[in-house]
């Protein structure tokens, strides 16, 4: 029998409905969450993010605004920028759409970014506290894969889970998190021996590289769980995760499609995170 499809269009928009209602609170009390994105370079992929980014926060009702700057701006105006925006009581949240040129040094920028606005989950403070379990702002992409498994009711606790990918903005939180949730955790990376020899085991299988099609279905154990984050564009223009979709499909319980999977639940998160830094100024700013 098929796997069931995780509908991550579906789950966002239930995500931006419960924001819209917390957003009409802030308002009332004066404030509307606002969330700044910078942008440098005229990457195709860097704008329709941001340009995405912008409508859910327009459909929500959060302010946007995003600071654009040519490719060959120096790291100085992008820091002063970041600067202006960490000290701008409208703006609660603050992206820097990454990749950044090649002659910036990224975490230089990235870490500029206010702890209390950074709503990507970026800024070491944050992706420390994960570690200690009392984190603030959660990275939106691992974020989303929780609240996936949440909504479709997939249990998490003992659960041996599976992390393929090890960056710093997917594939450790991912781990971090699942582990805070009593999951059994391996994280495999491209040094990995014999792969599917722990893909196999996997009650939850989290997929982030950027290959398309690495995992296949005698790498999936059946049952199980699949969430695919990898993203790829294929030389034909159509995008590919990391998961042969058709082949694991007739063996996975559950398994997000790309696109449609974990994209929509990103955006949906980086939203929640910026509602939630207003929520955070509005209590400190009005005394109860
Ligand atoms: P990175 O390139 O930073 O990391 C990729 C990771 O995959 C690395 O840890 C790498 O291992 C590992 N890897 C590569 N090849 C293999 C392999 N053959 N076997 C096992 N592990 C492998 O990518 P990101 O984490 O930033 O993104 C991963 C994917 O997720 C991309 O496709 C990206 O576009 C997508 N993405 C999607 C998002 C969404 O919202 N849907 C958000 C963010 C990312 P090693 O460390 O050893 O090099």
């Amino acid at each position: 029998m098929a796997g069931q499809i995780i509908d991550g269009v579906a789950a966002a928009r239930k995500v931006r409905a419960e924001l819209k209602t917390r957003v009409e609170t802030l308002k009332r009390r004066g404030v509307q969450p606002g969330l700044a994105a910078v942008l440098v370079g005229d990457s195709p992929a860097s704008q329709l993010y941001v340009r995405n980014k912008s409508r859910a926060c327009d459909e929500v009702g959060l302010h946007a605004e995003v600071h654009r700057f040519p490719a060959d701006v120096g790291e100085r105006a992008v820091l002063e920028c970041i600067r202006e925006l960490n000290a701008n009581p409208r703006i609660h949240g603050i992206l820097v759409q990454l990749p950044l040129p090649r002659h910036f040094d990224t975490q230089t920028v990235v870490q500029a970014v206010a702890v209390d606005k950074d709503v990507d989950g970026f800024n070491w403070c944050n992706l420390g506290a994960l570690l200690g379990g009392t984190c603030r702002f959660a990275p939106c992409t691992p974020s989303g894969v929780m609240r996936l498994l949440d909504e479709n009711s997939i249990a998490i606790a003992g659960t041996n889970a599976v992390v393929v990918g090890r960056s710093v903005i997917v594939g450790r939180p991912m781990a971090m998190m699942l582990l805070a949730r009593d999951a059994t955790v391996s994280i495999c990376t491209s040094k990995t021996r014999n792969l599917d020899e722990y893909t196999r085991l996997a009650d939850i299988l989290v997929v982030a590289t950027g290959r398309p099609g690495l995992i296949t279905a005698p790498m999936v154990k059946a049952g199980a769980a699949v969430i695919d984050v990898g993203i790829t564009r294929t030389a034909e223009g159509r995008f590919a995760g990391d998961i042969d979709f058709d082949g694991v499909r007739g063996k996975a319980a559950y398994l997000t499609p790309v696109p449609g999977g974990v994209g929509p639940m990103t955006v949906a998160m980086l939203l929640a995170n910026t509602v939630k830094a207003a929520e955070r100024f509005a209590s400190a700013a009005v005394p109860r």
